[in-house]
């Protein structure tokens, strides 16, 4: 890549997100990405973007809240001097119970990050990726947003709904050459995982093909491949990266 670019990554303190820094970042871009109480972590991530050359802006910022959505679109303007032709839509939380058991605050607080946050972000990278006639918006779903999964029904609603905004937003701005595209994750060795009991993980890896978890890298390098040159002709589009989970 001749000049650098700028991609903005929602929730890269650690994970996924802060996978996909560290790749977009060795790929040649500078990276804005944003956390909600990690500053720490979020530290470390800025250190291993800045390690493979990239500059780096990290912001607090939480994407359930639109106007805070607005600020860090700004923020991310000023750094790539007016510029995004990146964002990886990222964050996300789960609440997990089963549905009798599902309280309202579990239900709000799942699609007000995973879902709403997720709009209020393709919103914003929307008019200015129409203005500059380029983008790629590639959103973080999950295997539970396309099989669904007991105990998941808020997490599951709110996955299957960003495959839903990437398929519409995909066919509003395809014209513009600006690429609106999903990547589904199995079970990848986060945080988010790390909680699951011994005897649930064992189970949930035999009905995995692959019988072993992903890692962040594995999703970091579709989300790559889809903000590069190359993908260039990809748009609406859910990647499963699942070991073969959902086959
Ligand atoms: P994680 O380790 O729990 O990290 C979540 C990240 O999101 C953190 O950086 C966190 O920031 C940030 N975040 C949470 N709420 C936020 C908010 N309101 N505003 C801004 N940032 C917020 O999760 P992960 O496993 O890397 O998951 C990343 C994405 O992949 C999520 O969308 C998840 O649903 C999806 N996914 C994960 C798996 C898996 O197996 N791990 C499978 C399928 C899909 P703080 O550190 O500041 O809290």
């Amino acid at each position: 890549m001749s000049e650098r670019k700028t991609a903005l990554v929602t929730g890269a303190s650690r994970g996924i997100g802060r996978a996909i820094c560290v790749r977009l970042a060795k790929d040649g871009f500078d990276i804005v990405f944003n956390y909600q109480s990690g500053s720490e972590a979020a530290m470390e991530t800025k250190a291993l973007c800045e390690a493979e050359g990239a500059k780096v802006l990290a912001v607090q910022a939480d994407i359930s809240d639109s106007s805070q959505c607005a600020d860090l679109m700004k923020q991310a303007l000023e750094f790539g001097e007016g510029k995004l032709p990146v964002l990886v839509n990222n964050a996300g939380i789960t609440r997990d119970n089963l549905l009798a058991r599902m309280k309202d605050e579990d239900l709000d607080a799942v699609l007000n990050v995973n879902l709403k946050g997720t709009f209020y972000m393709m919103r914003e990278a929307s008019k200015v990726m129409l203005r500059q006639k380029y983008g790629r918006i590639i959103s973080i779903s999950s295997v539970v947003g396309i099989m669904g999964n007991a105990g998941q029904v808020n997490y599951a609603a709110s996955k299957a709904g960003v495959i839903g905004m990437t398929k519409s937003l995909a066919r509003e701005l395809a014209s513009r050459q600006i690429t609106v595209n999903a990547v589904a994750p199995g079970m990848i060795e986060t945080d988010m995982t790390a909680g699951i009991p011994e005897e649930a993980k064992k189970k949930i890896l035999e009905g995995i093909p692959f019988k072993e978890m992903g890692r962040p890298e594995d999703i970091a390098n579709v989300v790559a491949f889809l903000a590069g040159d190359e993908g260039r002709y990809i748009t609406g589009q859910v990647i499963a990266v699942d070991g073969g989970m959902t086959i």
